[in-house]
Protein backbone atom coordinates (compact mmCIF):
# COMPACT_ATOMS: atom_id res chain seq x y z
CA UNK A 1 0.00 0.00 0.00
CA UNK A 2 1.62 3.59 -0.93
CA UNK A 3 1.83 5.77 1.39
CA UNK A 4 -0.95 8.69 1.59
CA UNK A 5 0.46 11.68 0.06
CA UNK A 6 0.10 15.03 1.54
CA UNK A 7 -1.87 16.40 -1.81
CA UNK A 8 -4.28 13.37 -0.77
CA UNK A 9 -4.20 14.24 2.85
CA UNK A 10 -5.08 17.66 2.21
CA UNK A 11 -7.94 16.61 0.16
CA UNK A 12 -9.76 14.24 2.21
CA UNK A 13 -9.15 16.65 4.77
CA UNK A 14 -11.64 18.99 2.55
CA UNK A 15 -14.38 16.56 2.52
CA UNK A 16 -17.38 17.08 4.90
CA UNK A 17 -19.04 14.85 7.42
CA UNK A 18 -22.18 13.01 6.77
CA UNK A 19 -24.28 15.47 8.87
CA UNK A 20 -22.51 18.49 7.20
CA UNK A 21 -23.26 17.18 3.82
CA UNK A 22 -27.41 16.35 4.90
CA UNK A 23 -27.75 19.94 6.13
CA UNK A 24 -26.84 21.00 2.56
CA UNK A 25 -29.01 18.50 0.92
CA UNK A 26 -32.01 19.85 2.73
CA UNK A 27 -31.58 23.13 1.66
CA UNK A 28 -31.43 21.98 -1.70
CA UNK A 29 -34.42 22.78 -3.58
CA UNK A 30 -34.11 19.07 -5.45
CA UNK A 31 -33.10 17.20 -2.52
CA UNK A 32 -34.85 18.31 -0.07
CA UNK A 33 -38.34 16.92 -0.96
CA UNK A 34 -36.04 13.42 -0.65
CA UNK A 35 -36.99 11.06 2.21
CA UNK A 36 -34.35 11.02 4.56
CA UNK A 37 -33.28 7.37 4.70
CA UNK A 38 -32.61 7.94 0.86
CA UNK A 39 -30.42 11.14 1.12
CA UNK A 40 -28.16 9.49 3.86
CA UNK A 41 -27.49 6.58 1.25
CA UNK A 42 -26.91 9.10 -1.59
CA UNK A 43 -24.66 11.27 0.25
CA UNK A 44 -22.85 7.91 2.22
CA UNK A 45 -21.94 6.55 -1.17
CA UNK A 46 -20.69 9.94 -2.53
CA UNK A 47 -18.26 10.33 0.31
CA UNK A 48 -16.93 6.85 0.05
CA UNK A 49 -16.42 7.08 -3.87
CA UNK A 50 -14.96 10.24 -3.49
CA UNK A 51 -12.45 8.99 -0.55
CA UNK A 52 -11.95 5.84 -2.92
CA UNK A 53 -10.89 8.27 -6.08
CA UNK A 54 -8.10 10.49 -3.72
CA UNK A 55 -6.82 7.52 -2.70
CA UNK A 56 -6.51 5.28 -5.78
CA UNK A 57 -6.14 8.21 -9.21
CA UNK A 58 -5.76 11.21 -6.94
CA UNK A 59 -3.37 12.46 -10.33
CA UNK A 60 -6.77 12.20 -12.13
CA UNK A 61 -8.41 14.99 -9.68
CA UNK A 62 -8.28 17.67 -11.89
CA UNK A 63 -9.80 20.88 -9.84
CA UNK A 64 -9.51 20.18 -6.00
CA UNK A 65 -11.46 23.50 -5.37
CA UNK A 66 -14.95 23.90 -4.45
CA UNK A 67 -15.87 20.35 -3.54
CA UNK A 68 -19.02 20.51 -1.91
CA UNK A 69 -20.95 21.86 -5.10
CA UNK A 70 -19.52 18.49 -6.75
CA UNK A 71 -20.46 16.52 -4.19
CA UNK A 72 -24.10 17.81 -3.92
CA UNK A 73 -24.29 16.76 -7.80
CA UNK A 74 -22.95 13.59 -7.14
CA UNK A 75 -25.48 13.07 -4.63
CA UNK A 76 -27.99 14.45 -6.27
CA UNK A 77 -27.13 11.57 -8.88
CA UNK A 78 -27.16 8.62 -6.40
CA UNK A 79 -30.70 9.66 -4.98
CA UNK A 80 -32.44 10.29 -8.37
CA UNK A 81 -31.08 6.58 -9.41
CA UNK A 82 -32.19 5.43 -5.44
CA UNK A 83 -35.56 7.33 -6.33
CA UNK A 84 -36.33 5.50 -9.89
CA UNK A 85 -37.73 2.15 -10.85
CA UNK A 86 -35.81 -0.75 -10.14
CA UNK A 87 -38.11 -2.23 -13.20
CA UNK A 88 -37.90 0.21 -15.73
CA UNK A 89 -39.22 -0.07 -19.00
CA UNK A 90 -35.98 -0.88 -21.69
CA UNK A 91 -35.61 -0.55 -24.94
CA UNK A 92 -35.10 -3.86 -27.13
CA UNK A 93 -32.92 -3.31 -29.89
CA UNK A 94 -31.77 -6.80 -30.09
CA UNK A 95 -34.20 -7.77 -32.47
CA UNK A 96 -35.38 -11.05 -30.35
CA UNK A 97 -38.42 -10.64 -30.30
CA UNK A 98 -39.80 -13.22 -27.16
CA UNK A 99 -36.65 -12.26 -25.07
CA UNK A 100 -36.78 -13.89 -21.78
CA UNK A 101 -34.84 -11.18 -20.08
CA UNK A 102 -36.83 -8.46 -21.31
CA UNK A 103 -39.99 -9.35 -20.44
CA UNK A 104 -40.78 -11.38 -23.87
CA UNK A 105 -43.61 -10.42 -24.44
CA UNK A 106 -45.12 -6.73 -24.59
CA UNK A 107 -49.46 -6.61 -24.20
CA UNK A 108 -51.57 -5.72 -26.51
CA UNK A 109 -53.47 -2.20 -25.81
CA UNK A 110 -56.46 -3.98 -25.50
CA UNK A 111 -55.26 -6.08 -22.64
CA UNK A 112 -53.50 -2.96 -21.19
CA UNK A 113 -57.11 -1.35 -21.09
CA UNK A 114 -58.59 -4.13 -19.33
CA UNK A 115 -55.77 -4.89 -17.23
CA UNK A 116 -55.83 -1.11 -15.85
CA UNK A 117 -60.06 -1.33 -15.42
CA UNK A 118 -59.67 -4.61 -13.58
CA UNK A 119 -56.67 -3.71 -11.68
CA UNK A 120 -57.99 -0.61 -9.98
CA UNK A 121 -61.49 -1.68 -9.19
CA UNK A 122 -63.22 -4.80 -7.42
CA UNK A 123 -64.50 -7.51 -9.99
CA UNK A 124 -66.19 -10.79 -10.53
CA UNK A 125 -63.01 -12.61 -9.59
CA UNK A 126 -64.49 -15.10 -8.36
CA UNK A 127 -68.22 -14.09 -7.89
CA UNK A 128 -70.58 -15.90 -9.91
CA UNK A 129 -72.77 -12.58 -11.02
CA UNK A 130 -76.01 -14.60 -12.90
CA UNK A 131 -76.50 -16.95 -9.16
CA UNK A 132 -75.03 -14.12 -7.10
CA UNK A 133 -72.51 -16.65 -4.67
CA UNK A 134 -68.84 -17.92 -5.40
CA UNK A 135 -67.38 -18.46 -8.92
CA UNK A 136 -64.62 -20.07 -10.06
CA UNK A 137 -61.29 -17.54 -11.09
CA UNK A 138 -60.99 -19.45 -14.14
CA UNK A 139 -64.17 -19.32 -15.69
CA UNK A 140 -62.82 -15.55 -17.19
CA UNK A 141 -60.81 -17.73 -19.88
CA UNK A 142 -62.15 -20.79 -19.50
CA UNK A 143 -64.50 -20.99 -22.18
CA UNK A 144 -62.14 -18.88 -24.48
CA UNK A 145 -59.30 -21.58 -24.03
CA UNK A 146 -61.93 -24.24 -25.03
CA UNK A 147 -63.32 -22.08 -28.02
CA UNK A 148 -60.06 -21.35 -29.71
CA UNK A 149 -58.55 -24.80 -28.95
CA UNK A 150 -61.00 -26.89 -29.21
CA UNK A 151 -60.50 -28.46 -25.98
CA UNK A 152 -63.37 -29.99 -23.88
CA UNK A 153 -61.76 -27.79 -20.55
CA UNK A 154 -59.06 -25.47 -19.48
CA UNK A 155 -57.53 -24.26 -16.74
CA UNK A 156 -54.73 -20.79 -16.40
CA UNK A 157 -52.18 -20.85 -13.96
CA UNK A 158 -48.89 -19.13 -12.81
CA UNK A 159 -46.39 -20.15 -16.25
CA UNK A 160 -46.26 -22.93 -18.10
CA UNK A 161 -43.47 -24.21 -15.71
CA UNK A 162 -46.25 -24.66 -12.78
CA UNK A 163 -48.82 -26.35 -15.67
CA UNK A 164 -46.28 -28.95 -16.27
CA UNK A 165 -45.54 -29.70 -12.63
CA UNK A 166 -49.36 -29.80 -11.85
CA UNK A 167 -50.05 -31.55 -14.43
CA UNK A 168 -47.34 -34.23 -13.72
CA UNK A 169 -48.25 -34.00 -10.07
CA UNK A 170 -51.67 -34.60 -11.05
CA UNK A 171 -51.45 -37.48 -13.39
CA UNK A 172 -48.63 -39.65 -12.55
CA UNK A 173 -47.27 -39.12 -9.23
CA UNK A 174 -45.37 -42.12 -7.94
CA UNK A 175 -46.01 -43.21 -11.74
CA UNK A 176 -43.56 -43.84 -14.31
CA UNK A 177 -43.80 -41.06 -16.92
CA UNK A 178 -42.62 -42.09 -20.54
CA UNK A 179 -40.72 -39.78 -22.57
CA UNK A 180 -38.07 -40.03 -25.96
CA UNK A 181 -34.55 -38.98 -24.91
CA UNK A 182 -34.63 -36.33 -27.61
CA UNK A 183 -37.22 -34.41 -25.34
CA UNK A 184 -35.56 -33.88 -22.13
CA UNK A 185 -35.06 -30.46 -22.15
CA UNK A 186 -33.19 -27.56 -20.16
CA UNK A 187 -34.93 -23.89 -20.63
CA UNK A 188 -33.25 -20.92 -19.65
CA UNK A 189 -33.63 -19.99 -15.59
CA UNK A 190 -33.42 -23.77 -14.72
CA UNK A 191 -36.53 -25.73 -15.59
CA UNK A 192 -35.32 -28.79 -16.94
CA UNK A 193 -37.37 -31.76 -17.60
CA UNK A 194 -36.09 -34.36 -15.34
CA UNK A 195 -35.78 -31.86 -12.66
CA UNK A 196 -39.56 -31.09 -12.90
CA UNK A 197 -40.35 -34.84 -12.88
CA UNK A 198 -38.61 -35.50 -9.88
CA UNK A 199 -40.25 -32.31 -7.99
CA UNK A 200 -43.55 -33.34 -9.10
CA UNK A 201 -42.98 -36.88 -7.75
CA UNK A 202 -43.20 -38.61 -11.33
CA UNK A 203 -40.43 -41.14 -12.42
CA UNK A 204 -38.38 -40.25 -15.39
CA UNK A 205 -38.72 -43.36 -17.88
CA UNK A 206 -36.87 -42.24 -20.95
CA UNK A 207 -36.72 -44.27 -24.22
CA UNK A 208 -35.25 -44.49 -27.69
CA UNK A 209 -32.00 -42.00 -28.07
CA UNK A 210 -31.05 -38.76 -28.92
CA UNK A 211 -31.60 -38.19 -32.02
CA UNK A 212 -34.42 -41.03 -33.09
CA UNK A 213 -37.37 -42.56 -30.88
CA UNK A 214 -39.88 -45.02 -32.27
CA UNK A 215 -43.32 -45.87 -31.39
CA UNK A 216 -42.26 -49.47 -30.49
CA UNK A 217 -39.59 -47.49 -27.83
CA UNK A 218 -42.46 -46.65 -25.75
CA UNK A 219 -44.76 -49.15 -26.08
CA UNK A 220 -41.80 -51.91 -25.24
CA UNK A 221 -41.08 -49.06 -21.53
CA UNK A 222 -44.77 -49.78 -20.70
CA UNK A 223 -45.55 -51.39 -17.77
CA UNK A 224 -47.97 -51.75 -14.71
CA UNK A 225 -46.17 -48.68 -13.45
CA UNK A 226 -46.39 -46.48 -16.20
CA UNK A 227 -48.49 -43.21 -15.77
CA UNK A 228 -48.59 -41.22 -18.63
CA UNK A 229 -46.74 -40.86 -22.08
CA UNK A 230 -44.89 -37.12 -22.08
CA UNK A 231 -44.22 -35.33 -25.40
CA UNK A 232 -41.95 -32.19 -24.79
CA UNK A 233 -41.54 -29.69 -27.57
CA UNK A 234 -37.56 -29.31 -28.23
CA UNK A 235 -38.20 -25.71 -27.81
CA UNK A 236 -34.96 -24.01 -27.67
CA UNK A 237 -32.77 -26.60 -30.37
CA UNK A 238 -33.16 -28.91 -32.93
CA UNK A 239 -31.87 -32.49 -33.90
CA UNK A 240 -31.33 -32.41 -37.61
CA UNK A 241 -30.05 -34.92 -39.64
CA UNK A 242 -31.06 -38.89 -39.31
CA UNK A 243 -33.68 -38.29 -36.43
CA UNK A 244 -37.03 -39.85 -36.09
CA UNK A 245 -40.15 -38.58 -33.58
CA UNK A 246 -43.10 -40.26 -32.63
CA UNK A 247 -46.38 -38.17 -34.11
CA UNK A 248 -48.45 -37.17 -31.68
CA UNK A 249 -51.61 -38.71 -32.68
CA UNK A 250 -49.58 -41.92 -32.32
CA UNK A 251 -48.76 -41.83 -29.30
CA UNK A 252 -52.59 -40.75 -28.14
CA UNK A 253 -53.23 -44.41 -30.38
CA UNK A 254 -50.80 -46.31 -27.75
CA UNK A 255 -52.09 -44.25 -24.80
CA UNK A 256 -55.69 -45.20 -25.86
CA UNK A 257 -54.61 -49.24 -26.36
CA UNK A 258 -53.23 -49.41 -22.67
CA UNK A 259 -55.36 -46.71 -20.89
CA UNK A 260 -53.14 -44.75 -20.14
CA UNK A 261 -52.82 -40.35 -20.02
CA UNK A 262 -50.94 -38.87 -22.81
CA UNK A 263 -49.80 -34.93 -22.20
CA UNK A 264 -47.79 -32.83 -24.57
CA UNK A 265 -45.65 -29.42 -23.13
CA UNK A 266 -45.60 -27.57 -26.04
CA UNK A 267 -43.88 -24.58 -25.14
CA UNK A 268 -44.34 -21.82 -27.06
CA UNK A 269 -47.65 -22.70 -27.90
CA UNK A 270 -50.20 -20.54 -30.50
CA UNK A 271 -53.14 -21.05 -32.00
CA UNK A 272 -52.20 -19.35 -35.86
CA UNK A 273 -50.40 -21.59 -38.57
CA UNK A 274 -47.26 -19.53 -39.27
CA UNK A 275 -46.70 -21.34 -42.54
CA UNK A 276 -49.18 -19.02 -43.42
CA UNK A 277 -46.99 -16.20 -43.02
CA UNK A 278 -44.03 -17.99 -44.43
CA UNK A 279 -42.72 -19.03 -41.06
CA UNK A 280 -41.62 -22.12 -40.08
CA UNK A 281 -44.58 -24.58 -38.70
CA UNK A 282 -45.06 -24.47 -35.23
CA UNK A 283 -47.28 -26.96 -33.70
CA UNK A 284 -50.19 -24.91 -33.06
CA UNK A 285 -52.26 -25.62 -29.86
CA UNK A 286 -55.57 -26.92 -32.14
CA UNK A 287 -53.79 -29.30 -34.19
CA UNK A 288 -52.08 -31.13 -30.48
CA UNK A 289 -56.06 -31.05 -29.02
CA UNK A 290 -57.37 -32.70 -32.65
CA UNK A 291 -55.48 -35.62 -31.74
CA UNK A 292 -57.54 -36.75 -28.47
CA UNK A 293 -54.79 -36.47 -26.15
CA UNK A 294 -55.68 -36.14 -22.44
CA UNK A 295 -53.66 -32.49 -21.56
CA UNK A 296 -51.70 -29.87 -23.45
CA UNK A 297 -49.80 -27.46 -21.76
CA UNK A 298 -48.27 -23.93 -22.92
CA UNK A 299 -47.07 -20.19 -22.27
CA UNK A 300 -49.51 -17.27 -22.29
CA UNK A 301 -46.26 -15.00 -22.77
CA UNK A 302 -44.04 -16.43 -25.61
CA UNK A 303 -45.86 -16.62 -28.67
CA UNK A 304 -49.24 -16.26 -27.54
CA UNK A 305 -47.81 -12.44 -26.90
CA UNK A 306 -49.80 -12.48 -23.50
CA UNK A 307 -49.22 -12.29 -19.90
CA UNK A 308 -47.08 -14.73 -18.16
CA UNK A 309 -49.30 -17.88 -17.95
CA UNK A 310 -49.26 -21.73 -17.66
CA UNK A 311 -52.10 -22.61 -19.94
CA UNK A 312 -53.62 -26.11 -19.61
CA UNK A 313 -56.24 -27.62 -22.23
CA UNK A 314 -57.56 -30.77 -22.62
CA UNK A 315 -60.03 -33.71 -21.82
CA UNK A 316 -62.44 -32.36 -19.31
CA UNK A 317 -61.72 -35.74 -16.67
CA UNK A 318 -58.01 -35.26 -16.62
CA UNK A 319 -58.48 -31.45 -16.53
CA UNK A 320 -60.77 -31.46 -13.75
CA UNK A 321 -58.57 -33.88 -11.77
CA UNK A 322 -55.87 -31.24 -12.11
CA UNK A 323 -57.79 -28.30 -10.87
CA UNK A 324 -58.82 -30.42 -7.84
CA UNK A 325 -54.84 -31.13 -7.03
CA UNK A 326 -53.94 -28.14 -3.97
CA UNK A 327 -51.12 -27.73 -5.75
CA UNK A 328 -53.31 -25.62 -8.16
CA UNK A 329 -53.89 -22.85 -5.06
CA UNK A 330 -50.51 -22.53 -4.85
CA UNK A 331 -49.71 -22.05 -8.79
CA UNK A 332 -53.00 -19.73 -8.96
CA UNK A 333 -53.41 -17.05 -11.23
CA UNK A 334 -53.39 -13.61 -10.42
CA UNK A 335 -56.31 -11.51 -11.34
CA UNK A 336 -54.11 -8.82 -13.27
CA UNK A 337 -52.67 -11.37 -15.42
CA UNK A 338 -56.27 -13.07 -16.03
CA UNK A 339 -57.43 -9.43 -17.17
CA UNK A 340 -54.65 -9.21 -19.75
CA UNK A 341 -55.21 -12.60 -20.64
CA UNK A 342 -59.10 -12.74 -21.12
CA UNK A 343 -58.19 -9.59 -23.29
CA UNK A 344 -55.45 -11.09 -25.17
CA UNK A 345 -57.21 -14.63 -26.12
CA UNK A 346 -60.13 -12.46 -27.23
CA UNK A 347 -57.89 -10.98 -29.59
CA UNK A 348 -57.58 -14.39 -30.99
CA UNK A 349 -61.23 -14.57 -32.09
CA UNK A 350 -60.52 -13.02 -35.39
CA UNK A 351 -56.53 -13.93 -36.61
CA UNK A 352 -56.63 -10.83 -38.70
CA UNK A 353 -57.09 -8.85 -35.47
CA UNK A 354 -54.68 -10.84 -33.54
CA UNK A 355 -52.01 -10.44 -35.82
CA UNK A 356 -52.57 -6.61 -36.17
CA UNK A 357 -53.24 -5.55 -32.64
CA UNK A 358 -50.96 -8.12 -30.54
CA UNK A 359 -47.07 -7.05 -30.63
CA UNK A 360 -45.36 -10.34 -30.32
CA UNK A 361 -46.88 -11.50 -33.43
CA UNK A 362 -46.82 -7.78 -35.22
CA UNK A 363 -42.98 -7.67 -34.62
CA UNK A 364 -43.18 -11.50 -35.46
CA UNK A 365 -44.66 -11.31 -39.17
CA UNK A 366 -42.90 -7.82 -39.73
CA UNK A 367 -41.19 -8.26 -43.68
CA UNK A 368 -38.01 -7.80 -44.56
CA UNK A 369 -39.07 -3.92 -46.89
CA UNK A 370 -41.07 -3.28 -43.95
CA UNK A 371 -38.00 -2.90 -41.85
CA UNK A 372 -36.22 -1.45 -44.01
CA UNK A 373 -37.55 1.14 -44.09
CA UNK A 374 -38.04 1.66 -40.63
CA UNK A 375 -33.85 0.85 -40.40
CA UNK A 376 -33.64 3.20 -42.71
CA UNK A 377 -35.20 5.43 -40.47
CA UNK A 378 -33.28 5.19 -37.58
CA UNK A 379 -30.23 5.78 -39.47
CA UNK A 380 -31.72 8.88 -41.13
CA UNK A 381 -32.28 10.04 -37.06
CA UNK A 382 -28.86 9.38 -35.80
CA UNK A 383 -27.08 10.54 -38.97
CA UNK A 384 -29.25 14.10 -38.31
CA UNK A 385 -26.74 14.44 -34.80
CA UNK A 386 -23.88 14.91 -37.97
CA UNK A 387 -21.40 13.59 -35.66
CA UNK A 388 -17.54 13.03 -37.60
CA UNK A 389 -17.01 10.04 -35.27
CA UNK A 390 -20.24 8.47 -35.62
CA UNK A 391 -20.51 5.65 -38.56
CA UNK A 392 -23.81 4.89 -39.30
CA UNK A 393 -24.09 1.66 -41.78
CA UNK A 394 -27.11 -0.82 -42.26
CA UNK A 395 -26.61 -4.41 -42.25
CA UNK A 396 -28.52 -7.41 -43.46
CA UNK A 397 -28.73 -9.40 -40.16
CA UNK A 398 -31.11 -12.23 -39.07
CA UNK A 399 -33.75 -11.63 -35.79
CA UNK A 400 -34.71 -14.55 -33.30
CA UNK A 401 -37.79 -15.56 -32.24
CA UNK A 402 -36.32 -16.56 -28.97
CA UNK A 403 -38.21 -17.34 -25.93
CA UNK A 404 -37.09 -20.81 -26.72
CA UNK A 405 -39.21 -21.13 -30.58
CA UNK A 406 -37.99 -21.81 -33.48
CA UNK A 407 -34.72 -21.79 -32.63
CA UNK A 408 -32.77 -22.48 -36.38
CA UNK A 409 -35.20 -19.61 -37.86
CA UNK A 410 -33.66 -16.51 -39.22
CA UNK A 411 -36.22 -13.96 -39.72
CA UNK A 412 -34.57 -11.82 -42.45
CA UNK A 413 -33.74 -8.47 -41.51
CA UNK A 414 -32.17 -4.95 -41.70
CA UNK A 415 -30.01 -3.95 -38.64
CA UNK A 416 -28.86 -0.22 -38.14
CA UNK A 417 -25.33 -0.51 -37.59
CA UNK A 418 -23.42 1.97 -35.40
CA UNK A 419 -19.42 2.72 -34.94
CA UNK A 420 -17.52 5.28 -32.96
CA UNK A 421 -14.37 6.82 -33.48
CA UNK A 422 -12.69 6.51 -30.40
CA UNK A 423 -14.73 4.30 -28.40
CA UNK A 424 -15.39 0.01 -28.64
CA UNK A 425 -18.62 -1.35 -29.84
CA UNK A 426 -18.37 -2.92 -26.22
CA UNK A 427 -18.10 0.35 -24.58
CA UNK A 428 -20.94 2.05 -26.55
CA UNK A 429 -22.82 -1.28 -25.89
CA UNK A 430 -22.30 -0.16 -22.13
CA UNK A 431 -22.59 3.44 -22.37
CA UNK A 432 -26.80 2.76 -24.04
CA UNK A 433 -27.19 -0.08 -21.17
CA UNK A 434 -26.93 2.23 -19.28
CA UNK A 435 -29.21 5.05 -20.44
CA UNK A 436 -32.56 5.96 -19.16
CA UNK A 437 -34.42 4.20 -20.70
CA UNK A 438 -31.47 1.58 -20.93
CA UNK A 439 -31.10 0.43 -24.83
CA UNK A 440 -29.93 -2.97 -24.94
CA UNK A 441 -28.85 -4.01 -28.82
CA UNK A 442 -25.99 -6.68 -29.92
CA UNK A 443 -22.05 -6.32 -30.74
CA UNK A 444 -21.22 -7.92 -34.12
CA UNK A 445 -18.27 -7.54 -36.27
CA UNK A 446 -17.18 -4.34 -33.93
CA UNK A 447 -20.60 -2.92 -34.48
CA UNK A 448 -23.11 -2.12 -31.85
CA UNK A 449 -26.04 -3.21 -33.59
CA UNK A 450 -30.21 -2.62 -33.85
CA UNK A 451 -33.19 -4.74 -34.89
CA UNK A 452 -35.84 -2.33 -35.52
CA UNK A 453 -38.18 -5.44 -35.41
CA UNK A 454 -38.35 -5.27 -31.88
CA UNK A 455 -37.96 -1.29 -31.99
CA UNK A 456 -41.16 0.72 -31.35
CA UNK A 457 -40.90 3.74 -34.11
CA UNK A 458 -41.07 6.08 -30.84
CA UNK A 459 -38.51 4.72 -29.61
CA UNK A 460 -36.07 6.35 -32.30
CA UNK A 461 -35.64 9.91 -31.81
CA UNK A 462 -34.74 8.81 -27.89
CA UNK A 463 -32.00 6.44 -29.21
CA UNK A 464 -30.59 8.89 -31.29
CA UNK A 465 -30.95 11.46 -28.32
CA UNK A 466 -28.46 8.56 -26.05
CA UNK A 467 -26.40 8.54 -28.79
CA UNK A 468 -25.91 12.14 -28.92
CA UNK A 469 -25.31 12.30 -25.39
CA UNK A 470 -22.81 9.66 -25.70
CA UNK A 471 -20.71 11.21 -28.44
CA UNK A 472 -21.09 14.53 -27.04
CA UNK A 473 -19.83 13.29 -23.65
CA UNK A 474 -15.93 13.10 -21.58
CA UNK A 475 -14.78 9.96 -22.43
CA UNK A 476 -11.17 10.76 -20.74
CA UNK A 477 -13.34 9.78 -17.63
CA UNK A 478 -11.90 12.51 -15.76
CA UNK A 479 -13.60 14.20 -12.64
CA UNK A 480 -13.44 17.72 -11.76
CA UNK A 481 -12.62 16.55 -8.32
C1 LIG B 1 -40.68 -22.10 -22.02
C2 LIG B 1 -40.99 -23.51 -21.77
C3 LIG B 1 -41.42 -23.93 -20.50
C4 LIG B 1 -41.54 -22.98 -19.36
O1 LIG B 1 -42.59 -22.08 -19.59
P1 LIG B 1 -42.74 -20.77 -18.66
O2 LIG B 1 -44.00 -20.15 -19.12
O3 LIG B 1 -41.53 -19.95 -18.90
O4 LIG B 1 -42.81 -21.24 -17.25
C5 LIG B 1 -41.69 -25.26 -20.32
N1 LIG B 1 -41.56 -26.13 -21.33
C6 LIG B 1 -41.15 -25.78 -22.56
C7 LIG B 1 -41.01 -26.81 -23.63
C8 LIG B 1 -40.85 -24.44 -22.82
O5 LIG B 1 -40.44 -24.06 -24.04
Amino acid sequence: MKPISDHQQQLLRRLPGVDALLVRAQSDPHLAPMPKTVLLRAIRDTLADFRRRILEQPDRITDPSLPERHLLAAVAQKADKLQAYNLQRTINATGVVVHTNLGRSCLAAEALDHLLDIAGHYSNLEFDLRIGRRGSRYSAVEDLLCELSGAEAALAVNNNAGAVLLSLDTLARGKEVVISRGELVEIGGAFRIPDVMAKSGAILKEVGTTNRTHLRDYQQAITTDTGLLLKVHTSNYAIVGFTAAVDLKAMVGLGAQFGLPVMEDLGSGNFIDFTRYGLTAEPTVQASVATGIDVVTFSGDKMLGGPQAGLIVGKKAAVERIRANPLTRALRIDKLTLAALEATLRLYRDEAKAVATIPTLRMLLAGRPELEGRARRLAQAIEALAHPDLTVTLLDRPSRVGGGALPTLDLPSCCVAIRMTGMSAAGLEKALRRNRPPIIGRIEDDYFLMDPRTLADEAFDTIAGAIDTIVKGDHQGNIPY
